[in-house]
């Protein structure tokens, strides 16, 4: 009779209390099929194993038997171990992987991306086995918001993008999400890098050479290659997405992004305020009691100061304001000024109209504000950056903390005072708000969180980490989009005013600041008398003078019958979605007719619309600009 065979007993215990730290610190050992267990002294493939995987507790958490499969010696950067293939698990354990290992993709389309498009960067998020982890986009965390068009036509995107900001910076878009969705007009006097033009929507285009190259454009170059980069790390066609934006965006800027992202190859689930993304991070699965959050982001191009209210999974937009204006890019902006008035005290040479050292400082800037969250002083070093006589001079100093505090701290109380004047306009004091959340890289700076720690009287919370809040908090919005998710139940709220212009010039808001989504609301206007003609253009901003507000688009209503009366009237719906996406339904004459202005989800507002005398189709409306 042949020797009895009999598995070899083995018993692993890992530093881990709890299964949700094991499956975040050791997730990635652990699939559906096997384990990898870390041991100098792994067993000759092939060996039958009778194995017991427990917590520090002792608690057995995997129980079961395998063969090995792989064995490994460790070797720089492999750790030693052996792969376990498993032959069978007992029940406790199958239902403990099924928690705790990613679900494979059941159909191509099935994942949502949350999405952190930011100013100067874009990171992913996804949702796996419940809890949101950061995609990889090539090597880093992070695409640099940057696109260019180099010398030979080629587009760049990302890194590549950047390095070329140095040398033809003339041919670089960075930050577009500060101009994605602007009226060209409404930029006289911004600067930027690129020439400004305008597209054939008369929103803010680069002049890169060649045809007008649209913000919207640079956007969806960006989400495209994002989409692509996370295809390549999950291995998996990526369709959906949710998509965060600044609380204050306005909804030609949301609708501008929308259609970047369609262009991108990308259904967008849901447009998010960034606050409220980093909100849902905060208060996903902890079941609070009702609290406010106020919740200050400060990136690198745009601020946003947003009050929450959140209980449970309920969460409640309050109040909403910021800045697309304020950010670490102004900061770096002051900071390159300083190295260049230093410069030429010291040297005697002024390098303002030199764009490529101009670029370098700017670099240089932000590379030594960045140090200096961590450090006293630094050091900057630009080899070269000048001439004299032929001749290279560099620029070497060093930079104290104080100093750039000092220089930075009218842009900090910048951000103070509109966090203070969001919790004005509900009438709150900071004393109301309970959990302070911090967000963007810029609070990262001391001087940031010191002004922010004393204005609001309460540290920011560690429970969320600045750089992630908002791509995890969009990931799980969109793991609930795809119904696998307890759903959570967010309020948005309209960032500025929308009002129509009435034929006598003047602005009639239709949804107040502050508006919960989503809203309807109806409208009459009334033609001039004798007019069959009506131009209703909408406006978002203030709602008190339309040279001021942002134009969204003009309603135009044609041939309209003259009605009862000699006046013509047009009855006018406004439908604003959860997302923030604005539609427009119009009735006009005597027989009832309706047109929908944005008809499909993701389409933009409009420019205008006609409504025909005798439509043969519901939708025989045609789009007009
Ligand atoms: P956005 O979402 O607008 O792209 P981020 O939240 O990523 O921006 O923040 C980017 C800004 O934060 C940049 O201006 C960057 O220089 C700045 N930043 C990043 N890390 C730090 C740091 N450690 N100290 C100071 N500023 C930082
Ligand atoms: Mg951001």
């Amino acid at each position: 009779m042949p020797p009895e065979v009999k598995p070899a007993q083995l018993r692993v215990r890992l530093p881990f209390a709890t299964e949700a730290e094991l499956a975040e610190g050791f997730g990635g050992h652990l699939s559906r099929t096997g384990v990898f267990v870390p041991t100098e002294s792994p067993r000759p493939v092939g060996s039958w194993i009778a194995f017991e995987i427990c917590l520090s507790t002792g608690e057995v958490v995997l129980r079961g038997d395998a063969t090995v499969a792989r064995s490994q010696r460790a070797a720089p950067g492999l750790r030693a171990g052996m792969a376990l293939r498993f032959l069978g698990v007992d029940g406790e354990s199958r239902e403990r992987l099924e928690r705790i290992c990613a679900p494979p993709p059941t159909a191509a389309d099935d994942w949502v991306l949350g999405i952190d498009f930011g100013t100067t960067g874009v990171r992913v998020a996804l949702v796996r086995a419940d809890r949101p982890e950061v995609v990889r986009l090539g090597r880093e965390a992070v695409l640099p918001a940057v696109v260019a068009i180099d010398d030979q036509g080629r587009l760049l995107v990302g890194a590549r993008a950047r390095a070329l900001e140095v040398e033809r910076p003339e041919r670089v878009v960075a930050g577009a999400k500060r101009w994605v969705g602007r009226r060209f007009d409404l930029a006289v006097g911004r600067r930027a890098a690129f020439a400004l033009t305008h597209d054939e929507r008369d929103e803010i285009a680069a002049d890169l050479g060649g045809e007008p190259f649209s913000m919207t454009r640079a956007c969806a170059e960006l989400l495209r290659q994002a989409r692509q980069l996370a295809q390549e790390t999950l291995g998996t066609q990526l369709l959906r997405a949710v998509i965060g934006v600044p609380a204050y965006f306005n909804e030609r800027q949301r609708a501008a992004l929308r259609r970047a992202a369609h262009q991108a190859g990308l259904t967008v689930e849901q447009i998010v305020g960034e606050p409220t993304a980093a909100a849902v991070a905060f208060a996903a699965g902890k079941r609070l009691p009702r609290r406010r959050l106020l919740v200050l982001d400060l990136g690198g191009g745009t601020f946003d100061a947003t009050v929450l209210e959140i209980e449970g999974d309920e969460i409640d937009v309050v109040a909403t304001g910021g800045d697309t204006f304020l950010g670490g890019a102004d900061f770096d902006a002051r900071l390159s000024n300083l190295l260049a008035e230093r410069f030429e005290e010291m040297e005697g040479l002024s390098l303002a109209d030199d764009a490529i050292a101009q670029q370098r400082l700017r670099l240089a800037a932000e590379t030594a504000k960045v140090a200096l969250s961590s450090k006293e002083r630094t050091e900057v070093a630009l080899p070269f950056i000048g001439t004299r006589d032929g001749a290279p001079v560099d620029l070497r100093l060093t930079l104290e903390r104080a100093e750039v505090e000092a220089l930075c701290s009218d842009l900090v109380d910048q951000a103070v005072a509109i966090a203070r004047e969001v919790l004005a306009a509900v009438r709150l004091s900071p004393r109301d708000v309970d959990t302070l959340l911090l967000a963007g890289g810029m609070t990262q700076m001391p001087a940031v969180r010191r002004a922010f720690t004393e204005a609001f009287g309460k540290n920011g919370t560690a429970d969320v980490d600045p750089g992630t809040a908002v791509a995890f908090g969009a990931a799980l919005l969109g793991a609930s989009a795809r119904g696998d998710e307890r759903s959570l139940g967010l309020r948005e709220l309209l960032g500025a005013t929308l009002s129509v212009q009435l034929p006598d010039g003047k602005l009639r808001p239709v949804f107040g600041r502050h508006t919960p989504l989503p809203a309807e609301r109806r409208l009459d206007v009334q033609a001039p008398p004798g007019a069959r003609e009506l131009r209703v253009p909408v406006y978002q901003g203030k709602g008190e003078d339309a040279a001021k507000d942002d134009f969204l688009g003009a309603l135009e209503l044609r041939d309209l019958p003259a009605g009862p009366g000699p006046m013509a009237r047009a009855v006018l719906t406004f439908y604003l979605s959860a997302d923030g996406i604005l539609r427009v339904h119009a009735r006009a004459g005597s027989i009832e007719r309706s047109v929908e202005l944005a008809t499909s989800r993701g389409s933009t507002l409009p420019v205008g619309v006609v409504v025909e005398e005798a439509p043969a189709e519901p939708d025989a409306a045609r789009t007009a600009v």
